[in-house]
C-alpha cells in the first residue's frame, strides 16, 4: 500500500523496499506496494492471512453460498420423490419428523429436502484380515505370508460366513441420498388446507 525505500547508513538508497503496513521487505517497489493490498479489488487492505480485503471476502462468501444453493437446487430438482423414507437430511441435521424440521426453519422450510439412505453392513472377509496381517509383518520379513504358516483357514472362513449371514441386515449408518427427495409441504400445510376446506 505504502512502499518505502530502505536507505543505507551512508544515506544512499539501498534499492530494497518495505511495506509500511507490515514491514516486510521486498526486492522491488511494486512488490512492496502490493504487499498488504487486496488481490481482488487492488485497493482495500488485505485481511490477516487472506488474499482479499473484508469487502471482497464477504462478496466471495456470498458468491460461494449462492453457488452452493444453486447446486443444491439443481440436485433437488433432478431428484425423484422418495416413496419410502425414514430420515431426511437438511442443514447438517438428520430428521425423522418433518414437523420438527419445519419448526427449526421457523415454519419456512425449503419445498424439498433430500431423504437419507441406509448404508448396509459390509461382510467381513477372511482375506482382508489375512492381508492386513501380512502388511503388518511384511516389513520385518520379506515375502511374509500368514496363509503359509497357520492352519484352520477353512474353519475360520466358515465362522466368518456364519457371522456375515447373521449380520447381513444390519445398518451401519444413514447417509444423504441425493437421488431422492421428500416434500416438506404436506405435513406442514395440512392443518391450513383443512382450515380452508371448513371455511
Ligand atoms: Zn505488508
Ligand atoms: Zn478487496
Amino acid at each position: 500500500m505504502n512502499a518505502q525505500q530502505l536507505f543505507l547508513e551512508s544515506g544512499n538508497p539501498s534499492g530494497v523496499y518495505y511495506c509500511s503496513e507490515c514491514r516486510s521487505v521486498y526486492r522491488t517497489f511494486d512488490l512492496a506496494n502490493e504487499c498488504c493490498v487486496c488481490q481482488t479489488c487492488k485497493t482495500g487492505k488485505r485481511e490477516k492471512c487472506r488474499t482479499t480485503c473484508e469487502a471482497c471476502s464477504s462478496i466471495q462468501n456470498m458468491e460461494s453460498q449462492k453457488r452452493f444453493e444453486e447446486l443444491e437446487k439443481f440436485a433437488l430438482d433432478k431428484a425423484e420423490v422418495a416413496e419410502d423414507w425414514e430420515y431426511v437430511w437438511y442443514n447438517d441435521h438428520m430428521y425423522s419428523d418433518i414437523d420438527e424440521l419445519c419448526e427449526d426453519c421457523d415454519g419456512n422450510p425449503p419445498e424439498y429436502v433430500f431423504s437419507m439412505k441406509p448404508v448396509p453392513f459390509r461382510s467381513f472377509t477372511v482375506d482382508a484380515v489375512l492381508d492386513q496381517y501380512n502388511e503388518e509383518f511384511g516389513f520385518a520379513c520379506e515375502d511374509f505370508e500368514i496363509r503359509d504358516i497357520v492352519t484352520g483357514l477353512k474353519e475360520l472362513k466358515e465362522a466368518f460366513d456364519i457371522f456375515n449371514t447373521t449380520n447381513k441386515d444390519k445398518i451401519l449408518y444413514y447417509e444423504e441420498d441425493r437421488k431422492h427427495k421428500v416434500s416438506t409441504q404436506n405435513s406442514w400445510l395440512e392443518p391450513e388446507v383443512d382450515l380452508k376446506k371448513t371455511n
